[in-house]
């Protein structure tokens, strides 16, 4: 399991040859596990220990399902904190590098306003945020979610952890509920389960212990 390799699944041929020239030779087993059901479009909740390669994961995923002819915020990624939300839109980015004219944009709470407005009136793929600047952001009326195709919540556990519940809660309102929703986290306590139970539509569960 550990040894399948990409060129098994059905991915563009960029993002095929992309990982290729990113060293990226297998998959780990959360991304063999996980990945032929992220690309079918099912909802995934997936399981695993830090460093098990997650973002690839659900990184191929939305990149697969993005229309990048359509310039328009399709995919919203939410993190706990901005040092992770910069850590996935970096190796969305490098997981990108083949499609051409596509826009990552991260927006996290600390940094100034003007420029994140200034970068969505430009126009944006994927967001990357935390979800208090990107609740902000709709509350402004500055980020409108309606496009969105792709929704993810990385690292779950911790940002129910850090009391983004609510922001949580306000987010998915303002999303189409017509949408693929994927969620990673390292622990799967019971406040998990049961925003699971309320925001994902029979999603598949993926659970993996070891990192290679
Ligand atoms: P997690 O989110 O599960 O903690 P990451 O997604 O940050 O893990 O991945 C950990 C590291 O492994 C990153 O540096 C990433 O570039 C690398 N990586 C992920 N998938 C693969 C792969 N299939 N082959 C080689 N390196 C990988
Ligand atoms: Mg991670």
């Amino acid at each position: 399991m550990s040894q399948a390799s990409f060129s098994s699944l059905s991915l563009r041929t960029e993002l095929l040859s992309n990982l290729e020239s990113l060293g990226y030779q297998s998959m780990t087993p959360i991304q063999a596990q996980s990945l032929p059901a992220i690309i079918a479009g099912k909802d995934v909740i997936a399981q695993g220990k830090t460093g098990s390669g997650k973002t690839a994961a659900f990184g191929l995923g939305l990149l697969q399902a993005l229309d990048v002819k359509r310039f328009r915020i399709q995919t919203l990624v939410l993190c706990p904190t901005r040092e992770l939300a910069d850590q996935v839109a970096t190796e969305i980015r490098k997981l990108a590098r083949a499609i051409h004219n596509i826009k990552v944009l991260t927006l996290c709470g600390g940094m100034p306003f003007g420029p994140q407005i200034g970068s969505l009136e430009h126009g944006a793929h994927i967001v990357v945020g935390t979800p208090g600047r990107i609740l902000d952001h709709i509350e402004k009326g500055t980020l409108v979610l309606d496009d969105i195709t792709t929704f993810v919540l990385d690292e779950a556990d911790r940002m129910l952890d850090m009391g983004f519940q609510p922001a949580l809660d306000a987010i998915i309102e303002k999303m189409p509920t017509q949408r693929q929703t994927l969620l990673f986290s390292a622990t799967f306590p019971d406040e998990i389960k049961s925003i699971a139970d309320r925001i994902m539509d029979q999603p598949e569960f993926v659970k993996v212990e070891s990192t290679h």
